[in-house]
C-alpha cells in the first residue's frame, strides 16, 4: 500500500495531551470517584461524602472535611503534574500518600465539567474555581473541599459510548468507595445516589468496618490472618473454603493502604487454598500487606493498581503461609472443639 504523505512533527496542544493522559486514569465514573476519594484521604478527611447522579455519569460530587486548598493554589491543583505531595525522587521512593502524580484533577477536567470549592484551614471563606472558565469566586463552605464533576466524557463521545447502564456504573462507583472504606475504618463514608442515601459506613474499629462492608456472614465464615516478618506485615481475614464463591468478587488486597490487583499476591493466596478449594471456586479475602516503602514500587501504573516488589518471591511465600496458617488454625480449632 502507498505510504501516507508524511506530516511534519508537531507538539500536541496541551488540551489534547491532557485528554490522551486522561484515557489512562479515567475510564468510567468509578475512576473519578477513586481519584477524588484518594485526594480527600490525602487531605486528612475524617468524613467523606460521595453524591452521584445517573450512576455518576451526570454528576459526581465528593466532599471532605480535610485540610483544604489555599485559594491561590486552586488553579495549580488543576494543572497537569502539579502536586503538593512529592518534591523529589527521594520523596517518590518513600511516598505515603495515595496520590503523587499530580494528574487526576487535570485529567478529569479535560474530559468533564469540573469545579473545586475549598476552604483552607484558617481562611476567611471558601473559594470555588470553575475549570472551564478559570473563574475563581467566593463560595460558602465551612471547611474542607468539594469537587464537582459533571457530564463525564461530554466532549469525547467515543469514550462515552463505552459507559454501561447507570445501574452498572453506580455499582462500580460503590465498589470503588467500598475498597477505600475497607482500608480506612477511621474515616466515615456516605454515598448518595439521586438524592437518596445508599451507603453509610461510620468510623469505628477495623472489625466493625469489615463487618459493615462485607457482611456478618463473611465475618462468621472467615478467619483472622496475621503474620509479621521483619519489614513485612500481613493481616486481614481469609474466608473459609465453604465460603468460596463462583465469582472472584470478594477479594481485596492492599499494599501499604492502597488497593491493588497483584497477580503474585493473588497466586500466593490461591496456593494457600490449593488443598481445600477445588475447581473454579473463588476464595473470599481481605488482606493488608504493610511493607517498607523502599521494598515496593507503586509507580508502575497510572492508576497505581499494580505494584512491583523488590523481593516478590518472599512476599508470595509469606502471603501463602499467612493464609495457610489462618485456615489451618480454624481447622484444628474445629477438630479440638468437642462434638462441634
Ligand atoms: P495528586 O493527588 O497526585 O497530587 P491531583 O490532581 O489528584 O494530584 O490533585 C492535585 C493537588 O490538589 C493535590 O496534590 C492536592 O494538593 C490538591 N487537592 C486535590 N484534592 C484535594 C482535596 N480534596 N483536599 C485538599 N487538597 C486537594
Ligand atoms: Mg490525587
Amino acid at each position: 500500500a502507498p505510504a501516507a504523505p508524511r506530516r511534519a512533527i508537531r507538539e500536541l496542544p496541551d488540551e489534547l495531551i491532557s485528554q490522551i493522559a486522561a484515557g489512562e486514569v479515567v475510564e468510567r465514573p468509578a475512576s473519578v470517584v477513586r481519584e477524588l476519594v484518594d485526594n480527600a484521604l490525602d487531605a486528612g478527611a475524617s468524613q467523606i461524602q460521595v453524591k452521584l447522579m445517573a450512576g455518576g455519569v451526570r454528576a459526581i460530587v465528593v466532599e471532605d472535611d480535610g485540610l483544604g486548598i489555599p485559594a491561590e493554589e486552586l488553579p495549580l491543583a488543576l494543572k497537569r503534574h502539579a502536586t503538593s505531595k512529592i518534591r523529589s525522587l527521594e520523596e517518590l521512593e518513600s511516598v505515603a500518600t495515595m496520590g503523587f502524580r499530580g494528574e487526576a484533577l487535570a485529567a478529569i477536567s479535560s474530559v468533564a465539567e469540573m469545579s473545586v470549592a475549598s476552604r483552607f484551614a484558617g481562611a476567611a471563606h471558601a473559594h470555588r474555581l470553575d475549570a472551564r472558565s478559570g473563574e475563581l469566586v467566593p463560595a460558602a463552605r465551612s471547611r474542607g473541599t468539594s469537587v464537582e464533576v459533571r457530564e463525564l466524557f461530554f466532549s469525547t463521545p467515543a469514550r462515552r459510548k463505552f459507559l454501561k447502564t447507570d445501574a452498572t456504573e453506580l455499582a462500580h462507583c460503590l465498589e470503588s468507595v467500598r475498597r477505600h472504606a475497607l482500608a480506612r475504618p477511621d474515616v466515615g463514608f456516605t454515598v448518595w445516589h439521586e438524592g437518596k442515601l445508599v451507603e453509610q459506613w461510620r468510623a469505628g474499629s477495623s472489625e466493625a468496618r469489615l463487618a459493615d462492608v462485607l457482611g456478618d456472614e463473611f465475618m462468621a465464615e472467615s478467619r483472622p490472618v496475621y503474620a509479621e516478618n521483619g519489614p513485612l506485615r500481613i493481616y486481614g481475614r481469609a474466608g473459609l473454603p465453604e465460603a468460596a464463591r463462583s465469582r472472584a468478587d470478594m477479594q481485596y488486597v492492599y499494599v501499604n493502604g492502597r488497593y491493588v490487583r497483584d497477580k503474585l499476591i493473588a497466586h500466593g493466596i490461591r496456593s494457600a487454598y490449593e488443598d481445600v478449594l477445588h475447581g473454579h471456586r473463588q476464595p473470599c479475602y481481605v488482606l493488608f500487606i504493610e511493607i517498607a516503602p523502599d521494598r515496593v514500587d507503586v509507580n508502575v501504573h497510572p492508576t497505581k493498581i499494580e505494584v512491583r516488589f523488590r523481593d516478590g518471591r518472599e512476599v508470595h511465600q509469606r502471603v501463602r503461609y499467612a493464609v495457610q496458617d489462618a485456615l489451618a488454625t480454624s481447622r484444628s480449632a474445629e477438630v479440638a472443639s468437642p462434638a462441634a
